[in-house]
Order: structure tokens, then C-alpha cells, then sequence
């Protein structure tokens, strides 16, 4: 298969693929669309199984952050990174410090950030060699890792959503999250906090028995958790969570986490929305952290320090967008994920109107 043949291409505007000998470095970088400002999204590392695995990732994962940007009403476009290679046993900063020549010989048509296996420790190698990495410590502008931001997102979600299924708060009520890394991690945190019960399981198991100790959760083997007796199931780790095979063992009558692409397809949403469940489309809910990371971008750009309270300002409009994404579902009788797909077009389209 070529990469326009492809179901996971979608007019992609670029794909950069990159080889450094010296450090081993196997790069994809994926751009989306630049429609509404340079494209902003995370860098994964991941052992993926093939290069077209790890092709196919980046063109998924670039196309949600298109969307994940519009509706967050951020001045940036779609795309991602993936290097191949294992996060806990190949990274070195030589490594790192050649995705940084490869992030900056795409010229600011994307900036990166963190995503599953990269650390701002990893990105300040990056941040050597190109200017166009964000996600940082140590300067004014920095905005630090994002996953806080984003585990606080997917927390205030969670209780939209479960308000509106259960007409209460999270106290009281079961949530099984599948992976508990940064994001599912700090989740777990909050919720606890919350008064909630949970169901936790991760394929790191040192990772879910840390999660598991702090906050009292119920352990579960990872192939186990979407028979959990939960009402809420947070999907936490990667994509493809939500299939025809794993929806009829759902319990919960909600699913909302923080993992991108958590619908293997378009079919399974309907699916979900016909059996009744309340579905949080993952952009939306998990846009904290590249709010947070556009904060650092527009800080660069004007001069200025990060700015905590323009980072809430667009993370209370996009919890405002996630609610009435849930209401119009309800009046509308159609599934979430096909309306907050028409919004990111719209505003996909408006910004390409904008600049041509
Ligand atoms: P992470 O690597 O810190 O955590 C992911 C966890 O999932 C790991 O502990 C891993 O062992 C576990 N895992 C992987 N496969 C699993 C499986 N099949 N079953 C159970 N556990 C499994 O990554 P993260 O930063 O917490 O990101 C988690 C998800 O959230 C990813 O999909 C990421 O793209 C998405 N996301 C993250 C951010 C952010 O700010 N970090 C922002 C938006 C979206």
C-alpha cells in the first residue's frame, strides 16, 4: 500500500520522513493541515511493529490534532511526530538532539511537544538544534509538560458528561481508567480526590500498582478492564480503545479519557451512540495540553511570559464546547463524534477561507 492509498490519509499537506545514522533516529513528521497556523502537536515514541505502523499513526494522530486545535480555537494547524524505537531502553539525547534538526528543517510548519514516551528532559536535547519545540521548563515562556493540564481537561469532562448520564458528580461512582501514565495517572489523583472509586489497568505493572497504592483502586490485567463494573470508562493509554469488540463489554454509560483516537472507526461511535452511551470525543476532552503548549508558542511570539490565566480561559471555553457537543447529541439524535467533527471542519475551513 502506498501512502495515498492509505484509509489513514486524509490530504495530508506533508510527510517528512527522517534517518540519522549517528544516533539511530526514525522519524515521521506528519502535517495535517496548516490552515489555521503552523502545525502544532506532540512527538510519540513508540516501538512500533512496522514502518507502516508507525506511518499510520502519524497520519491519524496528525489529523486529530487539526481538530483537536480548531475546536480549542487555537491559531494552529494539525500534525505529529512518531519516532520508532523503545521509550524505555533507546533514547539518548544524540537521539533527541537529531529530531531536533528534523523538527527544524521542516521550517516552522510544525512545532513539536510531548506525547506518549517524551519528556520535557527529552525535548530540551530537541530544543539544541530547532526553535520550534515547545513543551518546556527552565524560561519564562515555558509551559512544562502538558499532561497536568490535560489530566485536569479530561477530569472537569468526566463530570460534565457524568452529570448529564447520572444527574450527580463523580463522587461515589466507579471509573475504570485504561492506562495510567501521566495523564491517566493525575486522573486517577483527582478523581480519588473527587470521592470516586476506580478500576485501574496498565501493561506497566509497577506503573498501576504505584496508581493503585495512592489512590486504594481495584487492580485489573489490562485485557480485563472493559469488563470492569464501572459507570465511567476513561480510556488513558492509546488509540483504538473503543471497537466492535470491546463496546458490548462496556459497563460504563460513559466514556471519557485522555488517549487520542480512542474510536477504532467512525462505526463504532455510531455504535456507542445507538446503545445509549454518552461518548466525550476525545479532542475535545483532551485539548488541555496543547492549549497549554499554544500559551508557550504565543508567549515566544510576543516577547511575553506564560500566561496561566489564558491557558484557563481557553480551557473553560473548550469544557464549554464539550458541553454543548453533549447537549446538541441530545437534541439532534446523532452521536457526538459527528458533531465534533462538523465543528472542526468548520473552523478548518474558515481558517483556510482566512487565508487564502
Ligand atoms: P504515557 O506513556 O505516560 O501513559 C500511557 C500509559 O498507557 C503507559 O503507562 C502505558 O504503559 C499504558 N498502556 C499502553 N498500552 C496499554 C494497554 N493496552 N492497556 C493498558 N495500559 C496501556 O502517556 P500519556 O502522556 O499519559 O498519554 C496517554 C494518552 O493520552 C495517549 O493516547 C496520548 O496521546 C494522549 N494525550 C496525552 C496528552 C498529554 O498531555 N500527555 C495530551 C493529549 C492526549
Amino acid at each position: 500500500m502506498t501512502l495515498f492509498d492509505s484509509p489513514a490519509f486524509d490530504r495530508h499537506e506533508a510527510v517528512h520522513a527522517f534517518h540519522d545514522a549517528k544516533s539511530g533516529l526514525k522519524c515521521i513528521i506528519a502535517i495535517h493541515s496548516t490552515a489555521r497556523g503552523p502545525a502544532g502537536g506532540g512527538c510519540r515514541m513508540w516501538a512500533y511493529g512496522s514502518a507502516e505502523a508507525a506511518l499510520e499513526d502519524a497520519l491519524k494522530l496528525s489529523r486529530a490534532m487539526s481538530y483537536k486545535n480548531a475546536v480549542a480555537d487555537l491559531e494552529l494547524g494539525g500534525g505529529k511526530a512518531v519516532i520508532i524505537g523503545n521509550s524505555r531502553t533507546d533514547k539518548t539525547p544524540e537521539l533527541f538532539e537529531a529530531f531536533g534538526r528534523a523538527v527544524e528543517e521542516v521550517c516552522g510548519r510544525y512545532w513539536a511537544a510531548e506525547d506518549v514516551g517524551v519528556s520535557p528532559a527529552d525535548l530540551a536535547h530537541a530544543r539544541k538544534h530547532s526553535r520550534y519545540v515547545a513543551g518546556l521548563t527552565g524560561h519564562p515562556a515555558a509551559s512544562g509538560d502538558p499532561s497536568p493540564i490535560t489530566a485536569d481537561g479530561v477530569f472537569r469532562g468526566i463530570e460534565l458528561a457524568v452529570r448529564r448520564a447520572y444527574g450527580q458528580g463523580v463522587g461515589g461512582l466507579t471509573v475504570a481508567i485504561q492506562g495510567v501514565g501521566h495523564v491517566g495517572g493525575i486522573l486517577a489523583d483527582k478523581l480519588h480526590a473527587a470521592g470516586a472509586k476506580l478500576v485501574v489497568a496498565d501493561v506497566n505493572d509497577l506503573q498501576a500498582r504505584a496508581v493503585a497504592e495512592r489512590t486504594g483502586a481495584e487492580l485489573t490485567r489490562p485485557d480485563a478492564i472493559f469488563d470492569a463494573h464501572a459507570q465511567v470508562f476513561a480510556p488513558c493509554a492509546l488509540g483504538g480503545a473503543i471497537n466492535m469488540e470491546t463496546l458490548p463489554r462496556l459497563k460504563a454509560r460513559v466514556i471519557a479519557g485522555g488517549a487520542n483516537n480512542q474510536l477504532a472507526s467512525a462505526e463504532a461511535g455510531r455504535a456507542l451512540y445507538e446503545k445509549g452511551l454518552t461518548y466525550a470525543p476525545d479532542y475535545v476532552i483532551n485539548g488541555g495540553g496543547i492549549i497549554n503548549v499554544a500559551a508557550e508558542i504565543r508567549a515566544l511570539d510576543r516577547g511575553e511570559a506564560y500566561d496561566p490565566a489564558w491557558v484557563e480561559t481557553k480551557l473553560s471555553r473548550l469544557m464549554q464546547t464539550l458541553d454543548e457537543v453533549l447537549q446538541r447529541s441530545k437534541d439532534e439524535h446523532r452521536p457526538t463524534n459527528e458533531i465534533a467533527g462538523e465543528i472542526a471542519r468548520a473552523r478548518i475551513a474558515e481558517g483556510r477561507a482566512a487565508r487564502a
